[in-house]
């Protein structure tokens, strides 16, 4: 069974799907998708995610609030730490720094993301970390905050294999997306092909960045398996051997699945 190690079922437009989240499910479930981490982008949406997730025993969640959320409210480490009691909520995230989406002093972003830190650690549970155009401060601030003490994923990766390593020596694992079937991510395979098999994970952050064939089109967990049939041909090793260590992985880094 394959794993989407993060996904956005709250956001999936359901009309191919006839308006119900059960048919989408079953198409993941059709393509070998056992289980799925939906992940939370704001503390307005915890809710939604947090229902589905209580709905299918197949689909975990996380508490966060995304680097890129503005006029939203602002996360506190106590509130995040307790609704992440909640039994469905295996992450904390997704937290970390966009400098390419926004700009101007992103100070807050920063603070955003040490709170988000602060929260897994008393907490206890893994980081859900996203960074664009902001590596080096990535690093910076979750080896200032201690980050490896509780560890986690770097998701949707498409960093550098310097980024990969540093975030690895940190416990993190290295998730890869639809981007790794992109034609123009050469260097990015390169990358996959490198990391060993402990650190990999595999998502689809659908409804965005849907895998080669069906780029352009709304993502869904079922085409996690386009990812994973890439990252056989590129690493050398069956399909069979990703689904396996990838699953591993994911138990290993976000608990038992049912
Ligand atoms: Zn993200
Ligand atoms: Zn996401």
């Amino acid at each position: 069974m394959l794993i989407d190690s993060h996904c956005h079922l709250d956001r999936i437009d359901l009309e191919p799907f006839d308006g119900e989240l059960d048919k989408l499910l079953g198409a993941a479930q059709d393509n070998g998708v056992g289980h799925m981490l939906c992940v939370c982008i704001d503390l307005e949406h915890f809710n939604d995610v947090a229902e589905i997730a209580a709905a299918h025993v197949n689909v975990s969640c996380s508490v966060g609030v995304h680097p890129d959320a503005t006029d939203v409210r602002e996360p506190s480490v106590e509130e995040l730490v307790d609704l992440a009691r909640h039994p469905q909520v295996v992450a904390i995230g997704e937290t970390g720094l966009d400098y390419y989406r926004l700009q101007g002093d992103l100070e807050w972003q920063r603070e955003r993301f040490r709170t988000h830190i602060r929260a897994a650690r008393e907490s206890k549970k893994p980081l859900i970390i996203h960074t664009r155009a902001a590596k080096q401060d990535t690093i910076r601030l979750l080896r200032e905050e201690g980050a490896a003490e509780v560890g986690g994923v770097m998701h949707c990766f498409a960093e550098d294999w310097d980024t990969a390593r540093q975030a690895m020596e940190l416990g993190f694992m290295i998730s890869f997306s639809g981007i790794v079937t992109f034609k123009n991510a050469e260097a990015l395979r390169e990358v996959a092909r490198e990391v060993p098999d402990d650190f990999l994970l595999v998502e689809t952050d659908a409804p965005y960045l849907s895998p080669v064939p069906h780029r352009g089109k709304t993502n869904q967990p079922a085409f996690v398996r386009h990812v994973s049939e890439k990252l056989a041909e590129v690493r050398g090793q069956a399909i069979e051997t990703i689904e396996a260590l990838t699953t591993a992985n994911y138990k290993r880094l976000f608990g038992p699945v049912s």
